[in-house]
C-alpha cells in the first residue's frame, strides 16, 4: 500500500516518468508522410523473423489498454493501428504464427518464438472491423506511419496488475501527450460499429 503510495507521488510530480509506450512516452512523434506507402513489420527474432509486408498507410492508431494487444516489455499500452488486409501479406515466417486466442473477435497471428503479435485479422465477415488488419507499426524501422491519436480500453490496464490509484496519473498523462483517453474505443469507432449493427438490423 504505502509502495503505490510512493509510486502515485512519484507519477504525479514526474509524469513523463509513466510508461505508456515506448513510441510515445518521449511525445507523439507526428512523422506522417504524405503518400506514404507501408513497409515491413519483423518480429523480434535475431534469427528467421516472420516479416509482414504492408503495402499502404495505416488509420485510427493508438495505443490500447486492453488486456489482448501484445505489449512490448513494460509499457502498459500497446501501440495498434489498422490497415486493410489486401495490403498486408506474410512474406517470411509464417510457419511460426500462432494464433493468440481462436475464440477471439481478432485473431491474433503470434510469433511462437518471441510472443510478437504480427497481424489481427477479422475472420466474420459480419464484424464491423472485417477486412481490417491490427498491426503494430512500431516493428517496422520505416518512419512516415501514421501517428497515434488516441488512447482506447484505457480502464482495463486495470485488469493487467496496475492499482486503480493511478488512473488518475496515467489519463492526466495521456492527455498531455495529446492521447485523449477513453474506456472503449474513440467516438468515431464506435459510431461506426453502431452503424454497421443499425446497418445489419435493417437489412434483417
Ligand atoms: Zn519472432
Ligand atoms: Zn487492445
Amino acid at each position: 500500500m504505502m509502495w503505490n503510495g510512493v509510486r502515485n507521488l512519484i507519477a504525479k510530480v514526474f509524469p513523463m516518468t509513466i510508461t505508456i509506450h515506448p513510441a510515445v512516452n518521449g511525445g507523439v512523434k507526428h512523422t506522417d508522410v504524405a503518400g506514404f506507402a507501408g513497409g515491413k513489420l519483423t518480429c523480434k527474432c535475431s534469427s528467421d523473423p516472420v516479416v509482414v509486408g504492408v503495402t499502404a498507410q495505416t488509420a485510427y492508431n493508438h495505443v490500447c489498454g486492453c488486456s489482448k494487444c501484445w505489449k512490448p516489455e513494460g509499457a502498459l499500452f500497446s501501440q495498434v493501428a489498422v490497415v486493410s488486409k489486401d495490403n498486408v501479406a506474410i512474406e517470411q515466417g509464417s510457419d511460426k504464427l500462432d494464433i493468440v486466442d481462436t475464440s477471439a473477435a481478432i485473431q491474433r497471428h503470434a510469433c511462437r518464438d518471441c510472443g510478437v503479435h504480427m497481424i489481427g485479422r477479422i475472420e466474420n465477415a459480419d464484424h464491423p472491423f472485417y477486412g481490417l488488419d491490427f498491426i503494430h507499426t512500431e516493428l517496422s524501422d520505416s518512419d512516415g506511419w501514421s501517428a497515434p491519436e488516441f488512447a482506447a480500453f484505457v480502464s482495463s490496464i486495470i485488469e493487467t496488475g496496475t492499482p486503480p490509484e493511478q488512473m488518475t496519473p496515467i489519463r492526466e498523462r495521456l492527455k498531455e501527450l495529446g492521447l485523449e483517453p477513453y474506456d472503449c474505443l474513440s467516438p468515431g469507432l464506435m459510431d461506426a460499429i453502431a452503424t454497421h449493427v443499425a446497418a445489419q438490423r435493417a437489412a434483417h
